[in-house]
């Protein structure tokens, strides 16, 4: 796994093109660093979101929570409830996955939603997680693996550090498959950023042929990384010296 040296990142660190700051996990993950005028907030922990604080896993199944990565904005945890899912149409040179698509990605947001506050809304503009298929014959589109997510930092109207997620995922695969890879990433964009090393669990690192529900141990996960610190949901500050020279030596 080509995962970059994330905890090396300053303790405050600029952000600056916020807009602009993107990671992406596949199932390789790389981040690209951007320099400048706001300061990220420190890193907290925000109070547990109910549907967590409710899951129980009485028979202590475990979790992998030692295979999620810190990014550099800390865990990637959501603190605006619902958070708000618009899924695109397939495009109109996919008419077979037309069909199915709406289905697959509907069966996908509804296995979360039995567990986390997940909004469909039907404006773009409104989503936190934006989920699209890709056609994999299209290279314009770019190099999709079979599927995979992103973030985007930006600063809310309220002047706090945000993530926006897009999911893509190749549209050439059974309802099963698509409406597997959906679910999967989806966990990616919910904060579980890593992968399971157990088959029978949603977030299992490859795709196989009898893809897992969302298990106990991906519950688990979750609950963890929500329990963890984060600079996402908290405000930015203006950084004061950014425009002075450089001090002398
Ligand atoms: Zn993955």
């Amino acid at each position: 796994m080509g995962w970059p040296n994330l905890r090396k990142w300053p303790a405050v660190m600029g952000l600056g093109l916020i807009g602009l700051v993107v990671a992406v996990l596949v199932h390789f993950g790389w981040v690209r660093p951007n320099h400048a005028a706001l300061q990220a907030p420190a890193a907290q922990v925000h109070p547990l979101p109910a549907a967590l604080e409710r899951w129980q896993d009485p028979q202590e199944q475990g979790d992998y929570f030692d295979q999620i990565k810190v990014t550099r904005v800390g865990y990637l945890v959501w603190s605006q409830f619902p958070v708000r899912v618009y899924t695109q149409p397939a495009p109109a040179s996919l008419p077979l996955v037309q069909e199915k698509w709406p289905q697959a990605v509907d069966q996908a947001i509804q296995a979360w939603q039995a567990y986390f506050p997940l909004e469909v809304v039907t404006d773009p503009n409104q989503a936190d997680i934006t989920i699209s298929a890709v056609d994999p014959t299209q290279r314009s589109q770019g190099r999709v693996r079979s599927a995979e997510t992103r973030f985007k930092l930006y600063v809310d109207d309220q002047q706090r550090l945000s993530h926006r997620c897009t999911i893509q995922v190749r549209a050439n695969q059974t309802e099963t498959y698509i409406a597997a890879a959906v679910r999967h990433e989806l966990g990616h964009a919910l904060g579980i950023w890593g992968h399971s090393r157990l088959k029978t669990d949603a977030l299992y690192f490859s795709q196989v042929r009898t893809p897992a529900p969302i298990s106990a141990r991906d519950m688990n996960t979750l609950k963890r990384v929500y329990q963890q610190p984060t600079r996402l949901g908290w405000p930015v500050q203006q950084s004061s010296d950014t425009s002075a020279p450089p001090a002398e030596p």
